[in-house]
């Protein structure tokens, strides 16, 4: 059994954290071994890994690991499967129109990965001819790759003996040495017991084996011990903690946010739309105007002064609901059909607007939470 990793200290302190008993050493590289022997036999085929014994084709790779970023791989096999069909290669990309890029990222989320995505492609093909730099200690510089991303492509493109540390892998890890320190004061702690882990040989096998056994075997709320390739090396199994670790300090719950939305619908058929500045949430996408999206509505008749353009406003019923990481989103949809020359108000800030026709929505750089905004505001009543 590998060595408990004891919680010191009282209430209100963040506790220190013991070492690992001197026995539990001797035990990691059989971790190792038997977590790639179970890999062999076990792993998820997944369109981004190669065959055993292929060579990975690190393009693909920074793909997969960019969109997997806070998405799961259900959500991303069909994106990924269409970027590469359309942009099989790092220069392919690079030569894309960033709003190509958006529109084919829109659905997925944290849009600033794409914006990202087609930064690094571009810095890949003008600074580094084409070729990615082969350690994370490089890769880390690039936008977009933080350190597990680029732990994760260094170990899994160029064999660099390193190891990926998200979330799925803290559990594993806090289980595995019974870490009972809570999150996040225990991160070091167990990127440190990653380290130690990781084996000199395969180590993008060994990075991929613990995500596949963290998403699979050793689960957030009933890991499957008796069927776990190393239930005999760990700790919290032995005594009886693996569901309860690791400990994370109580979630607070999302405030809400709440707006009014203005579907404006031209007499052309065309539907206005406007692009969020660059930076902050959704940076670069495409919205629906709307007013701020705060805490408590003004009065509908301010609310109304920040509509776009002037036009006889009437509420859609029902409103529209969005969850993003922090908050939710309630918003009110109003709608105005408005002649062909209607001119956009001060508070529409014109240079960032277009009229886009409604065939060509579906193709829009919109993420999520818009997209239900556009499909209310124009539902037939
Ligand atoms: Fe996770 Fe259970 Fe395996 Fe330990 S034995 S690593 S808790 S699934």
């Amino acid at each position: 059994m590998l060595g408990l990793i004891r919680a010191q200290g009282g209430a209100g302190h963040m506790p220190n954290v013991a070492k690992a008993q001197p026995s539990a050493g001797c035990k990691r590289a059989e971790t190792a071994a038997l977590l790639l022997e179970w890999w062999d036999r076990e792993r998820r085929e997944l369109p981004w890994r190669t065959r055993p014994g292929a060579s990975p084709d690190v393009y693909r790779v920074w793909l997969s690991e960019i969109m997997l970023q806070q998405t799961t791989v259900r959500a991303v096999i069909p994106y990924y499967e269409r970027f590469l069909a359309r942009w099989p290669t790092v220069v392919a990309l690079a030569a894309a129109p960033l709003d190509e890029v958006l529109a084919a990222w829109a659905g997925l989320g944290y849009y600033s990965r794409a914006r990202n995505l087609h930064k690094c492609a571009r810095l890949i093909t003008q600074v580094h001819g084409g070729r990615f730099p082969a350690t994370s200690g490089e890769l880390v510089k690039l936008p977009g790759i933080g350190p597990y991303t680029a732990a994760a492509i260094a170990a899994i493109a160029f064999g660099e003996a390193v190891t990926p540390v998200d979330g799925n892998i803290e559990r594993v890890l806090a289980r595995l040495f019974a870490v009972t320190a809570p999150l996040p004061g225990s991160k070091p702690t167990l990127r440190g017991l990653a380290s130690s882990l990781t084996p000199p040989a395969r180590a993008g096998d060994f990075a991929q084996a613990l995500m596949d056994l963290g998403a699979s075997v050793c689960t957030p709320k009933r890991p499957s011990c008796l069927v776990c390739p190393l239930q005999a090396t760990c700790a919290a199994h032995a005594e009886g903690l693996a569901a309860q670790l690791p400990l994370k300090p109580a979630k607070s719950d999302r405030p809400l946010r709440v707006g009014l939305a203005f579907v404006a619908l031209r007499e052309d058929g065309t539907v206005l739309l406007r692009r969020r500045p660059e930076a902050g949430l959704l940076g670069g996408m495409l919205e629906v105007p709307s007013t701020e999206w705060s805490e408590a509505l003004p009065p509908l008749d301010q609310a109304l002064r920040a509509a776009p353009v002037h036009g006889q406003w009437w509420a859609v019923p029902g409103t529209v609901t969005h969850t993003f990481t922090h908050f939710c989103l309630e918003l009110m949809i109003y709608r105005a059909v408005v002649p062909t020359e209607t001119a956009l108000t001060f508070w529409a800030d014109p240079q960032r607007c277009r009229w886009v026709p409604r065939r060509a929505l579906q193709s829009a750089a919109l993420p999520s939470v818009m997209r239900k905004v556009v499909a209310h505001g124009l539902r037939e009543q």
